[in-house]
């Protein structure tokens, strides 16, 4: 094969579009350690890109030597490459991106009286002149994939590229904060760093301070991994997953577990379709990762993905509860009563051992204090005192929380209590959810529900999950049918059913309770996953702080 073309087919790996080469670019100037770094996009980059730099610079005699494949000057020996602290090191991305350009590198390293220019035109040097210079590189990149009509028609828009130019710095902006970074695209400005090496600065740069007073602080180590960065309190939210970014060891990477992980720690806490704003550093001892993988890059495989998820979810969690008071030592536990609403909330024994205890060591702390219980408001509150002030407690919101984890447990050993019922009950439901009958039979099963198609629009049921039976079981399976018809994933579907259920089977507003059966309910609400807030992500209860009503009072 013409090395010529064999070159421009391995440039195809590392060089996809012209966001490739400004991230290849702008690793080189910061792997040279720039202070600052101004990067420039004409025409989507297609016509020109510029990347310039006041870093270390290239010497006069090493500058053809950047252009050859595989001449890295960062790596020497294959023990290097366990211990990789260089954003570059595989020497591909200058011959790559002269293969299929016109790149014209000017660069004086500090201490030579003056500087070279050379230019590359598909690979072969063009020219080569000494010029008066200032310290650093300064790429120029023309023309790109001129050579490769075929990929130049594959590019999205120019206003797509430039979007995607905008993320390539936008990320290295926000690695790395002592670095001044600028994007120019068509004369006009679009971002700017300010270089102040304080992270929060930076984001404000980026995102203007509105969104900056919210970020909480992340901080957390696990496993040897450290997790570090700003998250958005619950309640604030977007509604894309635009708004999140994680690096590892200083390296944007995107990978789905990332944000997977970043969401787990407001699980049932987010409403549907919003997402949290997160900015998350991951350090991870460099023989742990293998970045390596691909040419970009930008797909990292750890060889400890669980440990990394964990670290995330756990460090991201105790970020957004730090407004929790944790009380040292342990729970009283009241005398426990009996009646039938009492053993509604016991359907569940009490947590021991097996897949729960798992669950826990990736539960976050005791979120809530133990409370000690007052008395009910309105048929609709209970009324609890803690260390921190007074707290009023939803009991349907509280208890719906107490039967969806009870629930989500024996789902997951499937042992579901279930109650057979006498005669069938026939239910009429809509044709799109006899479709989820005929079709969801076995998970249904799971759930609890023995159901079968009875006639076109009809399902005979023959048994229900326990803690359903003494309630309006046909409406609620109604309510599960239609719901489910709606086609969402399996897991949002699984948790929607678990959250239907429980708010079906919860004791309702109004409802008058005996003071066992409250302590009962908020102690066993002290004990779940998330005891602030029901499967629907509103809160089951609010804190009336002694500060805020002494301040009331007039007594601060
Ligand atoms: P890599 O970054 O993997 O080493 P590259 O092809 O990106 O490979 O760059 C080749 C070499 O050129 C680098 O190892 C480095 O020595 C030199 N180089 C490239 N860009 C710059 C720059 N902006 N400043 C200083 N040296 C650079
Ligand atoms: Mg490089």
């Amino acid at each position: 094969m013409d090395p010529a073309l064999a070159a421009r087919i391995a440039a195809g790996e590392v060089i996809e579009r012209p966001a490739s080469v400004v991230k290849e670019l702008v690793e080189n100037a910061l792997d040279a350690g720039a202070g600052e770094v101004r990067v420039e996009a004409d025409g989507g980059g297609l016509e020109r890109l510029a990347v310039i730099d006041d870093g270390c610079g290239i010497a006069a005699d090493q500058v053809e030597l950047a252009f050859a494949r595989h001449a890295t000057s960062k790596l020497a020996t294959i023990e290097d490459l366990e211990s990789i602290v260089t954003l570059g090191f595989r020497g591909e991305a200058l011959p790559s991106i002269a293969s299929v350009s016109t790149v014209t590198l000017r660069s004086r390293p500090m201490g030579a009286p003056a500087g070279v220019q050379v230019t590359v035109r598909e690979g072969l040097l063009v020219d080569r002149r000494a010029m008066g210079l200032p310290v650093g590189t300064a790429i120029e990149v023309r023309g790109l994939f001129a050579n490769l009509p075929a990929r130049r028609k594959f590019l999205k828009s120019g206003q797509a590229e430039v979007g995607a130019i905008h993320q390539v710095v936008l990320h290295y902006a926000i690695a790395y904060p002592e670095v001044r970074m600028t994007l120019v695209s068509d004369g006009k400005s679009l971002l700017s760093t300010a270089g102040a090496r304080d992270l929060k600065e930076t984001l404000a740069c980026l995102y203007g301070v509105d969104l900056l007073d919210h970020l909480l602080l992340v901080e957390g180590e696990r496993h040897g991994l450290r997790v570090t960065g700003l998250v958005s309190p619950i309640g604030y939210t977007r509604a894309t997953r635009g708004w999140q970014s994680f690096f590892i060891n200083g390296r944007w990477v995107r990978n789905r577990v990332l944000h997977v992980a970043l969401e787990e720690a407001y699980h049932g806490m987010l409403m549907g379709g919003r997402h949290p704003v997160g900015v998350v550093f991951i350090e991870i001892p460099p023989g742990d990762l293998d970045v390596n993988v691909h040419p970009a890059k930008t797909e990292i495989r750890f060889l400890r993905e669980r440990e990394v998820f964990g670290a995330i979810r756990h460090a991201v969690t105790a970020a957004i509860s730090v407004q929790a008071t944790v009380l040292p030592g342990s729970v009283p536990s009241p005398e426990e009563p009996s009646g039938s609403f009492v053993e509604q909330l016991s359907l569940m024994p009490e947590p021991a051992g097996g897949s729960r205890e798992e669950a826990s060591i990736l539960a976050p702390a005791r979120a809530v204090p133990a409370l000690r219980v007052l008395g009910q408001a309105g048929s609709l509150f209970i009324i609890a005192e803690g260390p921190d002030g007074v707290y009023m407690v939803d009991q349907h919101a509280a208890h719906e929380r107490v039967l969806y984890d009870d629930l989500s447990a024996q789902v997951m050993q499937r042992e579901v209590p279930v109650q057979s019922l006498l005669a069938p009950l026939l239910c009429e439901v809509s044709p799109a959810a006899m479709d989820v009958v005929a079709a969801d039979g076995p998970w249904l099963e799971q759930l609890g529900f023995s159901v079968e198609p009875f006639g076109a629009t009809t399902c005979r049921v023959r048994a229900v999950p326990a803690m359903l039976a003494g309630g309006p079981v046909g409406d609620t399976l109604q309510a599960l049918l239609e719901d489910l018809a709606t086609g969402k994933a399996h897991e949002e579907r699984q948790d929607h059913a678990l959250a239907t259920m429980a708010c079906k089977a919860a004791v309702k507003a109004g409802q008058a309770l005996s003071l066992e059966e409250m302590r009962y309910l908020v102690q066993r609400l002290e004990s779940t996953s998330r005891p602030r807030t029901c499967p629907h992500g509103r809160p089951t209860m609010i804190l009336l702080s002694t500060t805020d009503l002494e301040r009331q009072f007039g007594r601060r």
